[in-house]
């Protein structure tokens, strides 16, 4: 049975239009994580990425066209650390992240994000009792599939891992059902990182061992 390729990319920013004109171009399927509460009316410079890039978020008058025909997944809606603020702010966050996008996008939003990757046994709960069913980590596990536990779904590897073609290759050697790979697309600066992430899924789309599939199909 052929490998399921998943991928995933957080917080809505301008870099992901350079992203998804790859990934359309080598039809791969991704799932884009975004905070709604926080999304810019348009086009902003939000914050600075190791003092040499300013990441600028999407405004929300392009968000359907750019995200068209990929998944959406809650990333809450303000973006806090979940296991650090109230519990009531934290069920509030998550709560009001996926009501915000399923509203916005007219869709069901099923997967959740952990901002900062921060999550604890409380905040599990409450991003379950919001009716998600997966919520990934930053963790990067050997296995990713089956999840021990779907609210804490960790994935295989992120997408700049030096070590990324390797545990790839294990995965498919091992009969792994799923490679997950994630990141943030403004953590490309130069062309050749570009040219790096267009060689990477194209060598991703051309294997016959593997196929692309969406988070939310695999639960
Ligand atoms: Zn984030």
């Amino acid at each position: 049975m052929a490998m399921k390729i998943v991928q995933c990319w957080d917080d809505g920013v301008l870099d992901d239009i350079r992203l998804v004109e790859i990934l359309r171009r080598h039809g791969a399927k991704a799932s884009f994580n975004l905070n709604l509460g926080t999304q810019p009316a348009e086009r902003k410079a939000s914050w600075r990425f190791r003092d040499i890039k300013d990441v600028w978020k999407l405004g929300k008058d392009e968000l359907r066209d750019v995200y068209q025909g990929f998944t959406i997944a809650n990333h809450s809606a303000k973006h806090l650390n979940l296991p650090k603020v109230s519990p009531e702010e934290a069920r509030e966050d998550i709560r009001v992240g996926r009501d915000l996008l399923e509203q916005f996008f007219g869709c069901p939003v099923t997967g959740f994000v952990y901002p900062g990757g921060g999550f604890s046994d409380e905040v599990e709960a409450m991003v379950a009792e919001a009716g998600h069913i997966y919520a990934r980590t930053t963790r990067n596990v050997a296995c990713s599939f089956p999840p021990e536990r779907p609210m804490a779904l960790h994935s295989n590897c992120h997408f700049a891992a030096g070590d990324f073609w390797s545990r790839f290759e294990l995965a498919k050697a091992e009969n792994h059902p799923v490679f997950y790979f994630w990141g943030h697309a403004y953590e490309m600066i130069t062309d050749d990182e570009w040219a790096a992430m267009d060689a990477k899924i194209a060598r991703l789309s051309a294997d016959p061992d593997c196929e692309w599939a969406e988070l939310p199909d695999l639960f």
